[in-house]
């Protein structure tokens, strides 16, 4: 533990999984007292034993974050228990449907992704910044993607959401600043998850072709981007808000 958010309280959903489960460690180690987001309770809990220490706080609390009322409870709990919110990081998201061309894409698809990624994401900003008021201050970072700043094909909703999510960093960015709250998002590469492995079904050929479009050549770890997520959420950006910052292993730069 560094202490570099000592006191601070990090609510991250999606943390029962990948990026969100890496990230909900690292606020850990931080010294955050830590609420774990997510609909899947086994991996939401399995999240909260790995942080391990019950002196450092932390608590799972299941919710769907395209459900207002859900999300509303999220953040009443939080209050209820440990009395604020500092940090919140809003990583759950899904892929929707891959491989399948935008005159293809069904509609109940299109919805569900939208809903999880892009409106879940304003719903969860929309409560956490209504307590961040009240406190005087906060830290938001949002989960986009590399599809969030260019395009790829046969994933529309999934590029569409991303796009979302980035617009609606910047927008919240410019209409908090003023209120000491920040509003950043990053842009993971493809990252090793569960998410990159239904991707590749295992198949190794799929993997070196996606490694090769990563300048670094090779994927990325959840560990990787969590260390940008607890920078954000720290001091030491005291100044940066209103930024998609993509952890991507140069994807975006070829
Ligand atoms: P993952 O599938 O391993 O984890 C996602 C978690 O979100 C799961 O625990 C799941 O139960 C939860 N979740 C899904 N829908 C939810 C909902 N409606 N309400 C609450 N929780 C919900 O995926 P991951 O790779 O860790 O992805 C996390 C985020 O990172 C996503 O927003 C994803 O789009 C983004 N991302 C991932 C990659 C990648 O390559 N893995 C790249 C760029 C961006």
């Amino acid at each position: 533990m560094t202490d570099r958010l000592k006191g601070k309280v990090a609510l991250v959903t999606g943390g029962g999984s990948g990026i969100g489960r890496a990230a909900a460690l690292a606020y850990a180690r931080e010294g955050a007292r830590v609420v774990v987001v997510d609909l899947d309770a086994e991996g939401g809990q399995a999240t909260v034993d790995a942080i391990g220490n019950p002196d450092s706080g932390a608590m799972f609390v299941k919710a769907d974050v395209s459900k207002q009322a859900d999300v509303e409870a999220m953040i009443k709990r939080t209050v209820e228990v440990y009395g604020r919110l500092d940090c919140a990081f809003n990583n759950a998201g899904i892929e929707g449907a891959v491989g399948v061309a935008t005159s293809d894409y069904t509609e109940d698809t299109w919805d569900k992704v939208i809903n999880v990624n892009l409106k879940g994401v304003w719903l969860c900003m929309k409560h956490e910044l209504s307590q961040m008021l009240k406190q005087g201050g906060g830290a938001i970072v949002n989960n986009a993607s590399v599809a969030g700043l260019v395009g790829g094909s046969f994933g529309s909703a999934y590029y569409a959401s991303k796009h979302g999510v980035v617009g609606l960093t910047k927008a919240a960015a410019v209409e908090y600043g003023s209120s000491a709250i920040r509003v950043n998002a990053v842009c993971p590469g493809v990252i090793r998850t569960e998410m990159a492995e239904r991707l590749l079904s295992g198949r190794q050929e799929i993997e070196d072709k996606i490694a090769s479009l990563h300048p670094l050549g090779r994927l990325g770890t959840s560990g990787e981007v969590a260390e940008t997520v607890i920078w954000l959420s720290s001091d030491e950006a005291s100044f940066v808000t209103g930024q998609a910052i993509a952890v991507d292993g140069g994807y975006v730069a070829l």
